[in-house]
């Protein structure tokens, strides 16, 4: 069994790009440049922008963080939004969710630029992501994607069961390996909580992607031998033992899970490290197409 390490993958990634960015700095070409907006005070999403831009300055980015009040009009974002669309120094933007409920997400979305929009959220990048057109992919389903392509994990004609169907991870990473395409070219099957016997059908993957939210929810029966496993989970679940009185978890049993897999990403340090390393690769991807454009 092979331990998936994506915190290794994210670095080399984040090493990769900053060699890069070293040379369009020598090259006196200016860097590409990402701005993070925060509004409001959740704590999770706070602690998600300081480690993005802890990153982006690391890999030699420009990295720009607009913190506003939760009281911060949806009309108000927009105008900044605008702003940023029109920031040749800017070049990703990046609006952390969840929103206060006073802002209407979508509306959020759709005013940033799609050649901008680093998340890969917008309807426009969606859509292309959908008939297979190069384009942002969101970062999470794209560094599943990556995980498997830098494990050499063979995905043509393989079945990948998916369960979760959300807009941001099990959508998203099913269309993305289902393209006939170096990478993918996989039979996808989608579960969610409508499923009937999902175990009957979990069984039958080859690559488990478990993105559901649920601390722990795949068991070694639900899986075959030498399954592939990507666990997107991350879970906060009590434990004394530690000082903080909690750890993360994945949405896979891993302990029982691991012994049956073949590859398995852990959590923390499998999945997680690469939405990051994502948003960073974006980030410069977004750069190269305004610059060429
Ligand atoms: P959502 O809550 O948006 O979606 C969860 C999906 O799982 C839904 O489709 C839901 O089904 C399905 N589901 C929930 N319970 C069951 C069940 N009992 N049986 C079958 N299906 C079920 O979550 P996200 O996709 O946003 O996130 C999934 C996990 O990934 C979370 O743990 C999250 O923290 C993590 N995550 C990690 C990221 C990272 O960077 N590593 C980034 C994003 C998310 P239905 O649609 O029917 O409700």
């Amino acid at each position: 069994m092979t331990i998936i390490d994506g915190k290794k993958v994210a670095a080399d990634i984040r090493a990769e790009l900053k060699v890069t960015i070293d040379k369009l700095k020598a090259e006196g070409k200016g860097v590409p440049g990402l701005v993070a907006i925060l509004v409001g005070e959740d704590p999770a999403s706070k602690v998600y922008v300081g480690m993005k831009e802890k990153a982006c300055i690391e890999a030699g980015l420009y990295s720009k963080i607009d913190r506003l009040s939760s009281d911060t009009s949806e009309l108000e974002l927009l105008k900044l939004i605008e702003a940023y669309n029109n920031d040749e120094k800017i070049h990703g933007i990046l609006v952390q969710l969840p929103l206060p409920k006073h802002i209407n997400e979508d509306a959020i979305i759709e005013a940033i630029s799609p050649t901008k929009d680093v998340d890969g959220f917008h309807p426009i990048n969606v859509g292309k992501m959908v008939i297979g057109k190069e384009t942002l992919y969101p970062c999470t389903p794209h560094g599943v994607v990556e995980l498997l392509k830098r494990y050499d994990i063979e995905t043509k004609g393989k079945h990948v069961v998916v369960v979760g169907r959300s807009n941001i991870v099990g959508k998203p990473v099913a269309n993305m390996l289902l393209q006939k395409k170096a990478g993918a070219n996989a039979v996808v099957t989608v579960v969610h909580s409508a499923a009937k016997d999902l175990a009957s059908i979990t069984k039958q993957a080859d690559i488990s992607i478990a993105a559901i939210g649920v601390p722990e929810f795949i068991k070694a029966d639900m899986v075959k031998d030498d399954v592939v496993v990507i666990d997107v989970g991350v879970n906060r679940v009590e434990d004394s033992t530690k000082k903080s009185g909690y750890k993360l978890v994945g949405d896979v049993d891993y302990e029982n899970v691991s012994k049956k897999s073949s590859f398995i990403t852990p959590v923390p340090g499998g999945v997680g490290p690469m939405t990051i390393a994502m948003l960073l690769q974006n980030t410069y991807l977004a750069y190269l197409s305004l610059k060429n454009k």
